[in-house]
């Protein structure tokens, strides 16, 4: 069982190690991408932005794995350090990936475009929402018109810890009615090699 890292008095270190690896291959061996927005007011003598003026807000971050080089989405950034995402995190790294071949039924009005070169993101997004397009790899087979509605056929890989928590992962973000034609375990990519320790 994996100890959260608020549960871990005394022995931060090991709190961290529970959560700050990569979700694939368990490296520890991580970057984090951080994209800042800021602005600030140009003096009007020196035509430079003031100084500690407004904070710089944090727009986008993604944290990513040095080895296999996959995106970590339950690991975020906040304020100066990588935290886990509290819902999403066990799941991930004490997980299998698990295949799901599926279909989710939404009104035709949820989905922005379905034609055109970013169809694939609005068909993804209108099944799965953010974990759609952010956590699962979402594969859009084709999808089928029938009066108001849209139903679209999808291959969809997340980590769960059994069958029935993938489809409950599975059930929660789809954004219409979802039927789930068949859920296949495979294997874990290989752990990192330099990271026995546990
Ligand atoms: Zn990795």
């Amino acid at each position: 069982m994996l100890a959260g890292p608020d549960r871990q008095n005394g022995s931060m270190n090991n709190g961290i190690s529970a959560w700050l690896r990569c979700y694939r291959c368990w490296s520890r061996n991580l970057e984090v991408q951080v994209h800042y927005d800021a602005i600030r007011r140009v003096d009007p003598e020196t035509a430079m932005p003031a100084e500690g003026e407004g904070v710089d807000e944090i727009q986008e971050s993604v944290v990513q794995c040095l080895d296999c080089m996959h995106d970590q989405p339950h690991l975020t950034f906040d304020r100066d350090r990588v935290v886990p995402i509290e819902d999403r995190w066990e799941r991930m790294i004490a997980g299998t990936p698990w295949v799901a071949s599926c279909t989710v039924t939404v009104e035709a009005e949820q989905i922005e475009a379905c034609s055109g070169p970013e169809a694939v993101e609005f068909l993804t997004y209108g099944s799965f929402g953010d974990p759609g397009t952010r956590e699962f790899f979402t594969h859009v087979r084709f999808h089928k018109h029938r009066e108001d509605q849209i139903t679209i056929h999808l291959l969809v890989e997340l980590y769960a810890r059994s069958a029935e928590e993938a489809s409950e992962v599975l059930a929660e973000a789809a954004r219409g009615a979802l039927e789930i034609t068949s859920l296949a375990e495979e294997s874990r990519p290989p752990a990192h090699a330099s990271d026995d320790a546990h």
